[in-house]
């Protein structure tokens, strides 16, 4: 089976909105933060909530086993010029990890980090060290590291450095690719088999916990990330598709992180969630051209 989701919020009601939002987009599963990307202000986790969500989520066909939790932007584990602010993002990350044990997620995707003013390699062996503080044998949620697009200083945009973090690494760690951030990395999605015949040699295809599916305003190696809608980029919709249909990803939960839908972007009051929509176009694995004016169409009439 198919399992599929998008980006949400935790904003309303916490997991139990999420959850809602995800069944509206008719997805059984969802990814989410625990409080605004940007910033580590995080509310206290409601226990009533919580029961209330679990409950919604059984009888609506969501398993918690695929829902996932995106750790904040803020957290750098890759640059260590100021001792302080690494010590703060580990202790921040530590706290995330809880929080995801405590609501019953199993998996928290994390951007490794940017190097900032350090050498890579340093900045590589920060992360992994930064791990080793966070990760014990009591935390029970696992951390997939996303693959990067490679924008500005941005690790963990090829094989070698993702495999490099795992290694140093005393304890189980996954990966989340983004199909966006590795069109934008210089990775060909149409040669996507290709590519995960390589990740299984190098890394094992068993680590893969989670796949973003965007497409890609930027073409092949712009180390940009800039996401698109799907079949609306670079990367188009057939190559995507055969991402989200991969044999070999079956269980693997995918995630769409595409843009919000809107007349102008400068209207942020009137951009619509696309998810709805975008999975039912890939449920039916049939490409809508006229996609986006649809949903602008939709929204504007309810
Ligand atoms: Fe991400
Ligand atoms: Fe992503
Ligand atoms: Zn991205």
């Amino acid at each position: 089976m198919l399992i599929i989701g998008s980006h949400v919020s935790f904003e309303s009601d916490q997991l139990l909105g999420s959850a809602k939002e995800a069944v509206s987009y008719g997805a059984n599963t969802f990814m989410f933060y625990t409080g605004a990307p940007q910033n580590t202000m995080r509310k206290e986790i409601d226990l009533n909530l919580l029961t209330e969500a679990k409950k919604y989520m059984e009888e609506n066909g969501i398993d918690i086993q695929n829902v996932i939790c995106h750790a904040p932007y803020i957290i750098n584990l890759a640059n260590r010029t100021d001792d302080s602010k690494w010590q703060f993002s580990i202790n921040f990350l530590k706290q995330e990890l809880s929080r995801c044990d405590a609501l019953g997620i199993h998996y928290l995707v994390l951007h490794p980090g940017s190097a900032v003013g350090m050498p890579r390699d340093t900045a590589l062996q920060n992360i992994a060290d930064a791990l080793n503080l966070v990760l014990e044998k009591s935390v029970q949620c696992k951390i997939l590291l996303e693959t990067m697009a490679g924008k500005g200083t941005e690790c963990g945009c090829t094989l070698e450095e993702i495999k490099f973090i795992i290694q140093n690494v005393q304890h189980d760690i996954g990966v989340c690719l983004d199909t966006c951030h590795l069109n934008d990395s210089g990775v060909s999605i149409v040669n996507f088999k290709e590519y995960l015949d390589l990740f299984d040699k190098e890394i094992g295809l068993e680590k893969i916990g989670c796949i973003h599916i965007n497409d890609s305003k930027n073409e092949l190696g712009s180390h940009k990330d800039r996401h698109a809608n799907i079949g609306y980029g670079t990367i188009g919709f057939d190559a995507l598709l055969n991402v989200i249909y991969e044999e070999k990803l079956k269980d693997v939960p995918k995630i769409l992180e595409t843009p919000y839908v809107g007349h102008t972007w400068e209207d942020k009051e009137r951009l619509f969630p696309p998810y709805f929509f975008e999975i039912k176009m890939i449920r039916e694995k049939k490409w809508n051209e006229k996609l986006l004016e649809d949903i602008l169409d939709i929204y504007d009439k309810s």
